[in-house]
Protein backbone atom coordinates (compact mmCIF):
# COMPACT_ATOMS: atom_id res chain seq x y z
CA UNK A 1 0.00 0.00 0.00
CA UNK A 2 1.41 3.39 -0.81
CA UNK A 3 1.37 6.19 1.68
CA UNK A 4 0.90 8.80 -1.24
CA UNK A 5 -2.89 10.94 -0.34
CA UNK A 6 -6.32 10.29 -2.29
CA UNK A 7 -7.85 13.41 -3.84
CA UNK A 8 -11.39 13.10 -3.31
CA UNK A 9 -12.94 15.36 -6.65
CA UNK A 10 -16.15 16.16 -4.58
CA UNK A 11 -19.27 17.13 -7.26
CA UNK A 12 -23.14 16.66 -6.22
CA UNK A 13 -21.77 14.50 -2.91
CA UNK A 14 -21.37 17.20 -0.12
CA UNK A 15 -22.34 14.51 2.37
CA UNK A 16 -20.73 12.29 5.03
CA UNK A 17 -23.24 9.23 5.13
CA UNK A 18 -23.21 7.05 2.26
CA UNK A 19 -20.96 8.63 0.56
CA UNK A 20 -19.17 5.83 -1.49
CA UNK A 21 -15.85 7.89 -2.58
CA UNK A 22 -15.49 8.92 0.58
CA UNK A 23 -15.99 6.35 2.22
CA UNK A 24 -13.28 4.21 0.05
CA UNK A 25 -11.11 6.88 0.47
CA UNK A 26 -10.85 6.97 4.55
CA UNK A 27 -10.90 2.97 4.41
CA UNK A 28 -7.46 3.21 3.25
CA UNK A 29 -6.15 5.14 6.16
CA UNK A 30 -4.04 7.12 3.72
CA UNK A 31 -3.83 10.50 3.64
CA UNK A 32 -7.29 12.21 2.10
CA UNK A 33 -7.46 15.58 0.30
CA UNK A 34 -10.93 16.65 -0.59
CA UNK A 35 -10.99 18.52 -3.08
CA UNK A 36 -13.78 20.80 -5.07
CA UNK A 37 -13.31 22.22 -8.57
CA UNK A 38 -15.55 24.70 -10.00
CA UNK A 39 -15.28 24.24 -14.11
CA UNK A 40 -17.21 26.56 -16.06
CA UNK A 41 -15.81 24.33 -18.75
CA UNK A 42 -18.36 22.09 -18.38
CA UNK A 43 -21.29 23.96 -15.72
CA UNK A 44 -22.20 26.94 -16.11
CA UNK A 45 -25.15 27.20 -13.10
CA UNK A 46 -28.06 29.85 -13.10
CA UNK A 47 -28.61 32.88 -10.48
CA UNK A 48 -30.00 30.55 -8.10
CA UNK A 49 -28.52 27.28 -8.01
CA UNK A 50 -24.55 28.70 -8.16
CA UNK A 51 -25.55 30.38 -4.99
CA UNK A 52 -27.18 27.76 -3.14
CA UNK A 53 -23.97 25.38 -4.21
CA UNK A 54 -22.13 28.10 -2.29
CA UNK A 55 -23.76 27.77 0.78
CA UNK A 56 -23.58 24.03 0.59
CA UNK A 57 -19.93 24.66 -0.35
CA UNK A 58 -19.45 26.79 2.46
CA UNK A 59 -21.28 24.39 5.16
CA UNK A 60 -19.47 21.14 4.12
CA UNK A 61 -15.84 23.03 4.82
CA UNK A 62 -17.03 23.25 8.11
CA UNK A 63 -18.33 19.80 8.31
CA UNK A 64 -14.92 18.56 6.97
CA UNK A 65 -12.85 20.66 9.25
CA UNK A 66 -15.17 18.78 12.10
CA UNK A 67 -13.28 15.55 11.17
CA UNK A 68 -10.07 16.82 11.02
CA UNK A 69 -10.16 17.50 7.67
CA UNK A 70 -10.78 20.74 4.88
CA UNK A 71 -12.52 21.47 1.41
CA UNK A 72 -9.66 22.69 -0.88
CA UNK A 73 -11.19 24.63 -3.46
CA UNK A 74 -10.02 25.42 -7.30
CA UNK A 75 -11.46 26.40 -10.25
CA UNK A 76 -10.45 25.82 -14.22
CA UNK A 77 -10.71 22.94 -16.38
CA UNK A 78 -11.15 20.02 -14.01
CA UNK A 79 -8.25 18.05 -15.99
CA UNK A 80 -5.90 20.22 -15.55
CA UNK A 81 -6.33 21.24 -12.55
CA UNK A 82 -6.45 17.76 -11.26
CA UNK A 83 -2.72 17.51 -12.65
CA UNK A 84 -1.90 20.17 -10.98
CA UNK A 85 -2.86 19.27 -7.62
CA UNK A 86 -1.35 15.86 -8.04
CA UNK A 87 2.02 17.41 -9.24
CA UNK A 88 1.40 19.66 -5.40
CA UNK A 89 0.52 16.67 -3.67
CA UNK A 90 2.15 13.77 -4.64
CA UNK A 91 -1.13 11.92 -4.81
CA UNK A 92 -1.46 9.09 -6.84
CA UNK A 93 -5.14 8.41 -6.65
CA UNK A 94 -8.44 10.39 -7.29
CA UNK A 95 -12.03 9.12 -6.78
CA UNK A 96 -15.24 10.49 -7.51
CA UNK A 97 -18.44 9.84 -7.69
CA UNK A 98 -19.84 9.78 -11.12
CA UNK A 99 -22.66 12.11 -12.66
CA UNK A 100 -24.79 11.19 -16.12
CA UNK A 101 -25.39 14.45 -18.40
CA UNK A 102 -23.58 14.15 -21.21
CA UNK A 103 -20.84 16.87 -21.17
CA UNK A 104 -19.79 15.87 -17.20
CA UNK A 105 -19.48 12.25 -19.02
CA UNK A 106 -17.51 13.53 -21.94
CA UNK A 107 -14.84 15.38 -19.70
CA UNK A 108 -14.68 12.35 -16.93
CA UNK A 109 -14.03 9.83 -19.43
CA UNK A 110 -11.28 12.11 -20.92
CA UNK A 111 -9.75 12.85 -17.60
CA UNK A 112 -9.84 9.26 -16.49
CA UNK A 113 -7.81 8.17 -19.51
CA UNK A 114 -5.30 11.14 -19.10
CA UNK A 115 -4.45 10.56 -15.32
CA UNK A 116 -4.68 6.63 -16.01
CA UNK A 117 -1.91 7.21 -18.71
CA UNK A 118 -0.15 8.83 -16.32
CA UNK A 119 -0.23 6.07 -13.85
CA UNK A 120 -2.61 7.48 -11.40
CA UNK A 121 -5.48 5.83 -9.96
CA UNK A 122 -8.92 6.60 -10.69
CA UNK A 123 -12.18 4.88 -9.28
CA UNK A 124 -15.31 6.34 -9.60
CA UNK A 125 -18.76 5.57 -7.41
CA UNK A 126 -22.04 5.70 -7.52
CA UNK A 127 -23.46 8.33 -4.85
CA UNK A 128 -26.18 9.99 -7.08
CA UNK A 129 -28.91 7.63 -7.50
CA UNK A 130 -30.37 4.84 -6.21
CA UNK A 131 -29.55 2.30 -9.28
CA UNK A 132 -26.98 3.59 -11.96
CA UNK A 133 -28.93 3.86 -15.67
CA UNK A 134 -27.72 0.89 -16.89
CA UNK A 135 -28.68 -1.30 -14.25
CA UNK A 136 -32.29 -0.78 -15.12
CA UNK A 137 -32.68 -2.96 -18.43
CA UNK A 138 -35.97 -3.88 -20.37
CA UNK A 139 -36.58 -7.66 -21.02
CA UNK A 140 -34.90 -6.95 -24.40
CA UNK A 141 -31.59 -4.87 -23.13
CA UNK A 142 -32.60 -1.18 -23.78
CA UNK A 143 -33.72 1.15 -22.26
CA UNK A 144 -37.12 2.55 -20.50
CA UNK A 145 -39.25 5.33 -22.40
CA UNK A 146 -41.88 5.09 -20.22
CA UNK A 147 -42.32 5.47 -16.69
CA UNK A 148 -44.52 2.54 -15.23
CA UNK A 149 -42.60 -0.58 -16.34
CA UNK A 150 -39.32 1.41 -15.45
CA UNK A 151 -40.80 1.86 -12.03
CA UNK A 152 -41.86 -1.65 -11.72
CA UNK A 153 -38.17 -3.07 -12.74
CA UNK A 154 -36.46 -0.17 -9.89
CA UNK A 155 -38.86 -1.31 -7.35
CA UNK A 156 -37.77 -4.95 -7.84
CA UNK A 157 -33.76 -4.30 -7.83
CA UNK A 158 -31.84 -5.28 -4.72
CA UNK A 159 -30.30 -1.63 -3.28
CA UNK A 160 -27.33 -2.13 -1.01
CA UNK A 161 -28.13 -0.85 2.53
CA UNK A 162 -26.27 2.77 2.88
CA UNK A 163 -22.52 3.34 3.82
CA UNK A 164 -22.05 4.21 7.45
CA UNK A 165 -20.97 7.75 7.92
CA UNK A 166 -17.25 8.63 7.60
CA UNK A 167 -16.52 9.77 10.73
CA UNK A 168 -12.44 10.49 10.70
CA UNK A 169 -10.10 11.59 7.46
CA UNK A 170 -6.91 11.90 7.90
CA UNK A 171 -5.16 14.85 7.05
CA UNK A 172 -2.14 15.41 4.72
CA UNK A 173 1.33 16.31 5.72
CA UNK A 174 1.03 19.19 3.78
CA UNK A 175 -2.29 21.24 2.59
CA UNK A 176 -2.28 22.38 -0.86
CA UNK A 177 -3.16 25.86 -1.11
CA UNK A 178 -7.39 26.74 -1.36
CA UNK A 179 -9.33 29.61 -3.02
CA UNK A 180 -11.23 31.60 -1.02
CA UNK A 181 -15.14 30.86 -1.24
CA UNK A 182 -16.02 34.36 -1.18
CA UNK A 183 -13.44 35.10 -4.10
CA UNK A 184 -15.32 33.11 -5.90
CA UNK A 185 -18.50 35.55 -5.68
CA UNK A 186 -20.68 32.35 -6.39
CA UNK A 187 -24.22 34.67 -5.10
CA UNK A 188 -23.24 37.46 -7.22
CA UNK A 189 -25.75 37.38 -9.87
CA UNK A 190 -28.46 36.40 -7.13
CA UNK A 191 -28.20 40.30 -5.70
CA UNK A 192 -30.55 41.40 -3.10
CA UNK A 193 -32.45 38.38 -3.61
CA UNK A 194 -30.13 36.42 -2.03
CA UNK A 195 -31.26 37.84 1.47
CA UNK A 196 -34.95 37.09 0.77
CA UNK A 197 -34.19 33.21 -0.79
CA UNK A 198 -31.65 32.53 1.95
CA UNK A 199 -34.69 32.38 4.56
CA UNK A 200 -36.08 29.57 2.62
CA UNK A 201 -33.23 27.05 2.12
CA UNK A 202 -32.29 24.19 4.08
CA UNK A 203 -28.79 23.78 3.52
CA UNK A 204 -26.40 20.29 4.95
CA UNK A 205 -26.79 16.72 5.56
CA UNK A 206 -27.74 17.00 9.40
CA UNK A 207 -30.87 19.35 7.92
CA UNK A 208 -31.87 17.09 5.00
CA UNK A 209 -31.79 13.91 7.58
CA UNK A 210 -33.92 16.03 10.10
CA UNK A 211 -36.17 17.16 6.97
CA UNK A 212 -36.48 13.70 5.85
CA UNK A 213 -37.13 12.01 9.38
CA UNK A 214 -39.90 14.74 10.05
CA UNK A 215 -41.71 13.85 6.42
CA UNK A 216 -41.74 10.33 7.39
CA UNK A 217 -43.04 10.58 10.81
CA UNK A 218 -45.98 12.31 9.68
CA UNK A 219 -46.82 13.65 6.31
CA UNK A 220 -46.22 10.55 4.33
CA UNK A 221 -49.01 8.99 5.82
CA UNK A 222 -51.13 11.42 3.72
CA UNK A 223 -48.79 12.29 1.14
CA UNK A 224 -50.75 10.01 -1.88
CA UNK A 225 -53.82 12.43 -1.26
CA UNK A 226 -52.58 16.03 -0.07
CA UNK A 227 -49.44 16.01 -2.39
CA UNK A 228 -51.21 17.73 -5.15
CA UNK A 229 -52.11 20.50 -2.62
CA UNK A 230 -49.81 23.55 -2.80
CA UNK A 231 -50.46 25.62 0.56
CA UNK A 232 -50.11 22.18 2.55
CA UNK A 233 -46.67 21.09 4.08
CA UNK A 234 -47.11 17.26 2.40
CA UNK A 235 -43.94 16.42 0.24
CA UNK A 236 -40.69 15.94 1.70
CA UNK A 237 -39.04 18.90 0.08
CA UNK A 238 -35.92 16.91 0.16
CA UNK A 239 -35.12 18.11 -3.49
CA UNK A 240 -32.89 20.58 -2.60
CA UNK A 241 -30.59 18.52 -0.56
CA UNK A 242 -30.68 15.90 -3.88
CA UNK A 243 -29.66 18.27 -6.04
CA UNK A 244 -26.24 18.85 -3.90
CA UNK A 245 -26.02 15.32 -2.80
CA UNK A 246 -26.43 16.73 0.90
CA UNK A 247 -28.89 13.33 1.49
CA UNK A 248 -28.18 10.50 0.02
CA UNK A 249 -30.36 8.42 -2.46
CA UNK A 250 -30.03 5.13 -1.19
CA UNK A 251 -30.30 6.69 2.31
CA UNK A 252 -33.96 7.91 1.21
CA UNK A 253 -35.25 4.56 -0.33
CA UNK A 254 -34.45 2.56 2.73
CA UNK A 255 -36.03 5.36 4.99
CA UNK A 256 -39.10 5.44 2.98
CA UNK A 257 -39.40 1.68 2.88
CA UNK A 258 -38.79 1.11 6.45
CA UNK A 259 -41.95 3.32 6.49
CA UNK A 260 -43.61 1.56 3.99
CA UNK A 261 -43.21 -1.60 6.54
CA UNK A 262 -44.14 0.24 9.35
CA UNK A 263 -47.32 0.53 7.40
CA UNK A 264 -46.93 3.99 6.78
CA UNK A 265 -49.80 4.69 4.12
CA UNK A 266 -47.93 7.07 1.51
CA UNK A 267 -44.43 5.55 1.81
CA UNK A 268 -45.22 3.47 -1.66
CA UNK A 269 -45.87 6.57 -3.37
CA UNK A 270 -43.48 9.08 -1.69
CA UNK A 271 -41.00 5.97 -3.24
CA UNK A 272 -42.51 6.07 -7.02
CA UNK A 273 -41.78 9.57 -7.25
CA UNK A 274 -38.13 9.40 -6.00
CA UNK A 275 -38.19 6.85 -8.77
CA UNK A 276 -39.45 9.86 -11.55
CA UNK A 277 -35.97 11.21 -10.25
CA UNK A 278 -34.30 7.67 -11.33
CA UNK A 279 -36.44 7.74 -15.17
CA UNK A 280 -35.05 11.38 -15.39
CA UNK A 281 -31.68 10.19 -14.88
CA UNK A 282 -32.12 7.32 -17.00
CA UNK A 283 -33.20 9.22 -19.95
CA UNK A 284 -30.69 11.62 -19.70
CA UNK A 285 -27.77 9.85 -19.97
CA UNK A 286 -29.51 6.96 -22.94
CA UNK A 287 -31.27 10.05 -25.02
CA UNK A 288 -29.21 12.76 -23.69
CA UNK A 289 -30.85 15.55 -26.50
CA UNK A 290 -33.69 15.43 -23.92
CA UNK A 291 -31.69 18.27 -22.23
CA UNK A 292 -31.97 20.42 -24.99
CA UNK A 293 -34.03 19.19 -28.13
CA UNK A 294 -37.92 18.06 -28.47
CA UNK A 295 -37.28 14.84 -27.44
CA UNK A 296 -40.27 13.00 -29.66
CA UNK A 297 -39.55 12.53 -33.20
CA UNK A 298 -41.84 14.66 -35.67
CA UNK A 299 -41.50 17.64 -32.98
CA UNK A 300 -38.70 19.10 -34.69
CA UNK A 301 -40.65 21.62 -36.81
CA UNK A 302 -43.39 22.45 -34.10
CA UNK A 303 -43.59 26.27 -33.89
CA UNK A 304 -43.10 27.32 -30.71
CA UNK A 305 -42.88 30.96 -30.35
CA UNK A 306 -39.45 32.50 -28.75
CA UNK A 307 -39.14 34.43 -25.82
CA UNK A 308 -41.33 37.58 -25.91
CA UNK A 309 -43.10 39.84 -23.42
CA UNK A 310 -45.58 37.24 -22.98
CA UNK A 311 -42.39 34.91 -21.51
CA UNK A 312 -41.74 38.19 -19.33
CA UNK A 313 -44.76 38.48 -17.89
CA UNK A 314 -44.83 34.57 -17.25
CA UNK A 315 -41.10 35.17 -15.48
CA UNK A 316 -42.82 38.38 -13.32
CA UNK A 317 -45.43 36.87 -12.37
CA UNK A 318 -47.62 38.66 -14.11
CA UNK A 319 -49.66 36.64 -16.40
CA UNK A 320 -53.49 37.53 -15.08
CA UNK A 321 -53.96 33.99 -14.31
CA UNK A 322 -54.07 33.99 -10.25
CA UNK A 323 -52.31 30.44 -9.70
CA UNK A 324 -49.44 31.09 -12.38
CA UNK A 325 -48.75 34.00 -10.94
CA UNK A 326 -48.80 32.86 -7.48
CA UNK A 327 -46.44 30.27 -8.37
CA UNK A 328 -43.90 32.24 -10.32
CA UNK A 329 -43.75 34.41 -7.15
CA UNK A 330 -42.85 31.51 -5.11
CA UNK A 331 -40.45 30.24 -7.32
CA UNK A 332 -38.83 33.92 -6.74
CA UNK A 333 -38.81 34.37 -3.52
CA UNK A 334 -38.10 30.61 -2.26
CA UNK A 335 -36.01 28.90 -5.20
CA UNK A 336 -38.34 26.15 -5.05
CA UNK A 337 -42.25 25.82 -6.70
CA UNK A 338 -44.51 23.16 -5.45
CA UNK A 339 -44.51 20.09 -8.05
CA UNK A 340 -48.45 20.70 -8.95
CA UNK A 341 -47.94 24.23 -10.11
CA UNK A 342 -44.56 23.75 -11.68
CA UNK A 343 -46.68 21.81 -13.99
CA UNK A 344 -49.51 24.51 -14.05
CA UNK A 345 -47.16 26.98 -15.17
CA UNK A 346 -45.31 24.67 -17.65
CA UNK A 347 -48.27 23.87 -19.14
CA UNK A 348 -49.67 27.48 -19.12
CA UNK A 349 -46.27 28.69 -21.13
CA UNK A 350 -45.87 25.85 -23.31
CA UNK A 351 -49.64 25.92 -24.23
CA UNK A 352 -51.80 28.72 -23.62
CA UNK A 353 -49.36 31.31 -24.76
CA UNK A 354 -47.09 28.81 -26.68
CA UNK A 355 -43.95 29.61 -25.85
CA UNK A 356 -41.03 27.45 -26.28
CA UNK A 357 -40.55 25.04 -23.12
CA UNK A 358 -36.76 26.26 -23.69
CA UNK A 359 -37.41 29.53 -22.18
CA UNK A 360 -39.28 28.11 -19.55
CA UNK A 361 -36.36 25.77 -18.48
CA UNK A 362 -34.13 28.84 -19.02
CA UNK A 363 -36.15 30.20 -16.19
CA UNK A 364 -36.00 27.74 -14.04
CA UNK A 365 -32.03 26.66 -13.94
CA UNK A 366 -31.81 30.47 -13.74
CA UNK A 367 -34.32 30.49 -10.36
CA UNK A 368 -34.33 26.52 -8.76
CA UNK A 369 -32.48 26.47 -6.22
CA UNK A 370 -32.86 22.58 -6.82
CA UNK A 371 -32.22 23.13 -10.52
CA UNK A 372 -31.53 19.79 -11.90
CA UNK A 373 -30.89 19.03 -15.80
CA UNK A 374 -32.51 15.54 -15.90
CA UNK A 375 -35.59 15.96 -13.88
CA UNK A 376 -35.60 20.01 -15.63
CA UNK A 377 -36.04 18.84 -18.91
CA UNK A 378 -37.83 15.78 -18.46
CA UNK A 379 -40.02 17.86 -16.26
CA UNK A 380 -40.80 20.39 -19.29
CA UNK A 381 -40.79 18.06 -21.99
CA UNK A 382 -43.18 15.79 -20.49
CA UNK A 383 -45.75 18.95 -19.49
CA UNK A 384 -44.90 20.49 -23.35
CA UNK A 385 -45.89 16.98 -25.03
CA UNK A 386 -43.04 16.56 -26.52
CA UNK A 387 -41.24 14.55 -24.43
CA UNK A 388 -41.03 10.68 -23.14
CA UNK A 389 -43.77 9.60 -21.29
CA UNK A 390 -45.19 12.69 -22.17
CA UNK A 391 -48.83 14.37 -20.87
CA UNK A 392 -50.42 14.36 -23.99
CA UNK A 393 -50.48 17.89 -25.98
CA UNK A 394 -54.30 17.96 -26.22
CA UNK A 395 -54.48 17.74 -22.08
CA UNK A 396 -54.31 21.15 -21.31
CA UNK A 397 -54.14 22.10 -17.93
CA UNK A 398 -56.93 24.95 -16.93
CA UNK A 399 -54.90 26.93 -14.40
CA UNK A 400 -58.46 28.06 -13.05
CA UNK A 401 -59.73 24.28 -12.84
CA UNK A 402 -57.03 23.23 -10.98
CA UNK A 403 -56.64 26.07 -8.50
CA UNK A 404 -60.12 25.21 -7.86
CA UNK A 405 -59.49 21.53 -7.39
CA UNK A 406 -56.27 22.25 -5.25
CA UNK A 407 -56.36 25.59 -3.09
CA UNK A 408 -60.05 25.81 -3.17
CA UNK A 409 -59.89 27.90 -0.25
CA UNK A 410 -57.28 30.28 -1.78
CA UNK A 411 -54.68 29.82 0.54
CA UNK A 412 -51.80 29.62 -1.84
CA UNK A 413 -52.88 32.40 -3.78
CA UNK A 414 -53.57 34.51 -0.16
CA UNK A 415 -49.90 33.16 0.35
CA UNK A 416 -48.30 34.71 -2.41
CA UNK A 417 -50.05 37.27 -4.07
CA UNK A 418 -50.59 40.53 -2.78
CA UNK A 419 -52.46 43.21 -5.10
CA UNK A 420 -55.84 42.68 -3.84
CA UNK A 421 -54.78 42.36 -0.25
CA UNK A 422 -55.80 44.70 2.52
CA UNK A 423 -53.16 43.07 4.40
CA UNK A 424 -50.92 41.05 2.15
CA UNK A 425 -49.03 37.89 3.55
CA UNK A 426 -45.52 38.70 4.56
CA UNK A 427 -44.59 35.72 1.66
CA UNK A 428 -46.23 37.89 -0.79
CA UNK A 429 -44.57 41.28 0.30
CA UNK A 430 -41.19 39.48 0.09
CA UNK A 431 -41.44 39.18 -3.65
CA UNK A 432 -40.91 42.71 -4.13
CA UNK A 433 -37.83 43.08 -1.75
CA UNK A 434 -36.57 39.90 -4.03
CA UNK A 435 -37.30 41.11 -7.28
CA UNK A 436 -34.97 43.40 -9.62
CA UNK A 437 -35.65 47.35 -9.05
CA UNK A 438 -35.77 47.59 -12.68
CA UNK A 439 -39.47 45.66 -12.83
CA UNK A 440 -40.87 48.56 -11.48
CA UNK A 441 -43.38 46.40 -9.41
CA UNK A 442 -45.36 47.44 -6.13
CA UNK A 443 -47.42 45.46 -3.87
CA UNK A 444 -50.74 48.10 -4.30
CA UNK A 445 -50.12 47.53 -8.23
CA UNK A 446 -53.47 46.86 -10.00
CA UNK A 447 -54.00 42.95 -10.34
CA UNK A 448 -52.65 42.21 -13.97
CA UNK A 449 -55.37 41.84 -16.82
CA UNK A 450 -54.92 38.01 -18.23
CA UNK A 451 -52.27 37.56 -21.06
CA UNK A 452 -55.30 35.37 -22.99
CA UNK A 453 -58.42 34.44 -22.33
CA UNK A 454 -57.86 30.80 -21.04
CA UNK A 455 -60.38 29.40 -24.00
CA UNK A 456 -58.94 31.30 -26.73
CA UNK A 457 -55.47 29.90 -25.60
CA UNK A 458 -56.53 26.85 -25.76
CA UNK A 459 -57.87 26.74 -28.95
CA UNK A 460 -55.28 27.82 -30.71
CA UNK A 461 -52.93 25.42 -29.17
CA UNK A 462 -55.13 22.31 -30.00
CA UNK A 463 -55.34 24.00 -33.84
CA UNK A 464 -51.53 24.62 -34.40
CA UNK A 465 -51.00 20.79 -32.90
CA UNK A 466 -53.52 19.59 -35.31
CA UNK A 467 -51.67 21.24 -38.43
CA UNK A 468 -48.14 20.16 -36.96
CA UNK A 469 -49.98 16.15 -36.73
CA UNK A 470 -51.20 16.48 -40.43
P1 LIG B 1 -41.51 15.06 -2.98
O1 LIG B 1 -42.92 15.02 -3.44
O2 LIG B 1 -41.27 14.95 -1.53
O3 LIG B 1 -40.77 13.89 -3.74
C1 LIG B 1 -39.56 13.30 -3.26
C2 LIG B 1 -38.48 13.40 -4.30
O4 LIG B 1 -38.86 12.68 -5.47
C3 LIG B 1 -38.19 14.82 -4.77
O5 LIG B 1 -37.34 15.49 -3.88
C4 LIG B 1 -37.56 14.55 -6.13
O6 LIG B 1 -36.21 14.20 -6.01
C5 LIG B 1 -38.32 13.34 -6.62
N1 LIG B 1 -39.44 13.77 -7.48
C6 LIG B 1 -40.71 14.04 -7.12
N2 LIG B 1 -41.44 14.37 -8.20
C7 LIG B 1 -40.61 14.32 -9.26
C8 LIG B 1 -40.78 14.56 -10.65
N3 LIG B 1 -41.96 14.89 -11.18
N4 LIG B 1 -39.70 14.43 -11.44
C9 LIG B 1 -38.49 14.09 -10.95
N5 LIG B 1 -38.28 13.84 -9.64
C10 LIG B 1 -39.32 13.95 -8.81
N6 LIG B 1 -37.19 18.44 -9.68
C11 LIG B 1 -35.94 18.74 -9.33
O7 LIG B 1 -35.39 18.15 -8.39
N7 LIG B 1 -35.22 19.68 -10.03
C12 LIG B 1 -35.77 20.36 -11.08
O8 LIG B 1 -35.08 21.18 -11.69
C13 LIG B 1 -37.11 20.08 -11.43
N8 LIG B 1 -37.71 20.74 -12.45
C14 LIG B 1 -39.01 20.46 -12.78
C15 LIG B 1 -39.59 21.15 -13.85
C16 LIG B 1 -40.90 20.89 -14.22
C17 LIG B 1 -41.52 21.63 -15.37
C18 LIG B 1 -41.65 19.92 -13.52
C19 LIG B 1 -43.07 19.62 -13.88
C20 LIG B 1 -41.06 19.22 -12.45
C21 LIG B 1 -39.74 19.47 -12.08
N9 LIG B 1 -39.11 18.80 -11.00
C22 LIG B 1 -37.81 19.08 -10.69
C23 LIG B 1 -39.80 17.70 -10.30
C24 LIG B 1 -40.57 18.08 -9.02
O9 LIG B 1 -41.37 19.22 -9.25
C25 LIG B 1 -39.67 18.33 -7.80
O10 LIG B 1 -38.73 17.30 -7.67
C26 LIG B 1 -40.51 18.40 -6.53
O11 LIG B 1 -41.41 19.47 -6.60
C27 LIG B 1 -39.62 18.55 -5.33
O12 LIG B 1 -40.37 18.69 -4.15
P2 LIG B 1 -40.19 17.66 -2.96
O13 LIG B 1 -38.75 17.42 -2.71
O14 LIG B 1 -41.02 18.15 -1.83
O15 LIG B 1 -40.82 16.35 -3.60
Amino acid sequence: MTQYPIIVWLRRDLRLADQPALHAAAKTGRAVIPVFIADETVEQLGAAPKWRLGLGLEHFAKVLAGIGSRLILRRGEAGVVLKSLIAETGADTVFWSRLYDPDTIQRDTAIKADLGALGVTVESFNSHLIKEPWEIETKTGGYYKVYSPFWRTLRDKHVALPLTAVRQLTPPATWPASDRLDDWQLGHAMQRGAAVVGAHVNVGEARALDRMQQFLDGPVETYKERRDFPAEPATSGLSENLTYGEISPRVIWHAALGAMERGAAGAEHFLKEIAWREFAYHLIYNTPHIAKTNWRDGWQAFPWRADNEDAERWRQGRTGEPIVDAAMRELYVTGIMHNRCRMIVASYLTKHLMVDWRVGQAWFAETLVDWDAASNAMGWQWVAGCGPDASPFFRIFNPQTQQAKFDGKNRYLDTWLAEGHAQPDSKALSFYDAIPQSWNLAPNDPAPTALIALAEGRVRALEIYKSVRK
